[in-house]
């Protein structure tokens, strides 16, 4: 059959669909030639994807296969971190592919590099503003404008925490925000439990921790709970949980391994007294990171972003993929499969409006497979001779040598393999350092190996971050700061 009789068997609508692929690869070709169809359409991003959790990482991994080059902000501090929410996990159990689990920062880590892999290009900057209302649409960073014929909103939502004070030492030692996550973690098997929290999210975990835990402690704030009566009713009739209500969690404890207990308040009365548990959950909702688009999209009122048929918003050419529209699933697969289906709908309707301009990669199809780092580097690199001349340096015995004979300002950042964060940092911290050629050194210390000397240097968490000059321990900076302020505190130093 002759092309044109094929033609001639498709559906009104896919011969638009098919006209319209062709129009797209002509301005490929131009494109590509250096040539543009319009001075002005050379600028515009087929597609912005705002957000690197599971469902912006898909959305890019497809995007960037259907040659779009899609351009990722994957975002910095601005609603959690490069790779989202799992980036806070230790064990992923339940992402199909990893029979052993996997742990979360290399699942996002594993995503960020296939997508990097397809020609998706990463910024790891949080989106300040956008410009829905004229088009092509405006997205400004802390760093760049850009243009874009396409949006997709993978920007997810931040489990709200309770904020005690001891939240940060027990954060995946005992307190997680999600018992469908972590209640099956052996740390919770057989043990005596906690959701704080009174709505159905609260009462959905209750119910779920009861397979595992032998009794589960529900901490309802208030005198009663806001969960449907048919929750309401589940949580009062089983035997394994055990409702108190007007309690407050003022605080938690723990005997240096993990949580054990915490001290709780009855506000009604006024008691205060421990509970013995081996863990506390956060059923206390969710926080959609969408306050960037409100009043330029349709958001329910706690927030999320409205979709029709699973991925269109209000605004033709934005789609929204993920827990920024989920308030129901959360996971990380149902996250992956939405930015599988928000990059599939974008690269339709590019086609359909003719504004699609592909970017084939050079050479052959696919691009180098990426080898894997010989395991043996990192202590290779350690182990070598100290050159006092080289800005980036690693371990405690580079640390003890520059300390004491280098008159340079001094950056050390300490974290460990599993910390989410700090790989999100390290790039940033790696591109100031590179702005003072000469000037800095920058060491990484992983507590993990160097336990003593992440003791002495009173590192309470990773990141931290600390900046030395002359023998002198200028300032110690924990988690994750703006980038300007790393500059900031290094120009005042030099
Ligand atoms: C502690 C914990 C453990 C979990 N464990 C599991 C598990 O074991 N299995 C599982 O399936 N699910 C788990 N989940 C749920 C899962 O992590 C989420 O469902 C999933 O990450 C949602 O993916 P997402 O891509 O929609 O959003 P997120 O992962 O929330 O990612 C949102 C992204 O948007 C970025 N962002 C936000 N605002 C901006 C902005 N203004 N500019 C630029 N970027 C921005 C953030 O930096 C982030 O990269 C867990 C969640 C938590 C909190």
């Amino acid at each position: 059959m002759s092309r044109r009789q094929r033609a001639k068997t498709l559906s009104p609508s896919a011969r638009q669909r098919r006209q319209a692929r062709r129009r797209s690869r002509i301005q490929a070709e131009v494109h590509q030639s250096g040539a543009s169809t319009s001075g002005q359409d050379k600028e515009v991003e087929n597609l912005v994807i705002i957000g690197s959790g599971p469902a912006g990482y898909t959305a890019a991994i497809y995007a960037a296969r259907a040659n779009m080059r899609p351009l990722v902000f994957e975002g910095y501090q601005a609603g959690g971190s490069r790779g989202g929410q799992l980036m806070t996990t230790n064990e992923v159990e339940n992402f199909p592919g990893f029979p052993d689990g996997i742990t979360g920062p290399d699942l996002m880590d594993k995503m960020r590099a296939q997508a990097e892999r397809w020609g998706a290009v990463l910024r790891t900057e949080d989106v300040e503003s956008v410009d829905l209302q004229n088009r092509p649409f405006t997205v400004r960073s802390s760093d760049v404008e850009v243009q874009a014929h396409s949006i997709i909103i993978a920007t997810g939502a931040t489990a709200r925490r309770l904020s005690i004070p001891s939240e940060e030492q027990f954060w995946n030692a005992g307190i997680s925000a999600c018992a469908i996550c972590d209640g099956a973690s052996p740390t919770f098997k057989g043990q005596d439990l906690a959701v704080v929290g009174g709505g159905d999210t609260a009462a959905e975990e209750a119910l779920y921790l009861t397979k595992y835990g032998k009794l589960v402690h529900m901490l309802v704030r208030g005198g009663h709970m806001r969960a449907s009566g048919a929750m309401q009713d589940r949580v009062e009739a089983h035997k394994k949980i055990n409702i108190l209500y007007n309690t407050s969690v003022e605080d938690a404890y723990g005997d240096g391994r993990g949580l054990t207990g915490l001290h709780i308040h009855n506000t009604d009365s006024g008691e205060k007294r421990k509970l013995a548990v081996k863990g506390l959950f956060y059923g206390i909702g969710h926080q959609p990171n969408s306050s960037i688009f409100k009043g330029q999209i349709d958001l329910d009122d706690a927030g999320y972003v409205l979709v029709n048929d699973g991925v269109n918003t209000s605004l033709e050419g934005v789609f929204a993929a993920g827990d920024i529209h989920d308030h129901e699933w959360r996971q990380a697969i149902t996250a992956a499969g939405s930015g599988c289906q928000a990059a599939l709908t974008t690269e339709r309707y590019l086609s359909h409006k003719g504004l699609l301009r592909e970017f084939h990669q050079p050479g052959s199809q696919a691009p180098e497979r990426r080898e894997e780092p010989p395991p043996q580097e990192e202590d290779a690199k350690e182990d070598a001779e100290i050159d006092v001349t080289q800005a980036r340096h690693r371990g405690q015995f580079a640390l003890r040598k520059l300390y004491h004979e280098s008159d340079r300002v001094i950056l050390v950042m300490y974290s460990q393999p599993s910390c989410g964060p700090c790989r999100s940092l390290k790039p940033v911290l790696s591109k100031v350092i590179d702005e003072f050629p000469g000037k800095v050194h920058y060491i990484e210390i992983n507590i993990d190996k160097d336990r003593e000397i992440a003791e002495a240097a009173g590192v309470g968490g990773t990141p931290t971050v600390q900046l030395f000059k002359s023998k002198e321990r200028l300032h110690h900076l924990p988690g994750v700061k703006n980038k300007s302020e790393y500059r900031d505190l290094i120009q005042t130093n030099l």
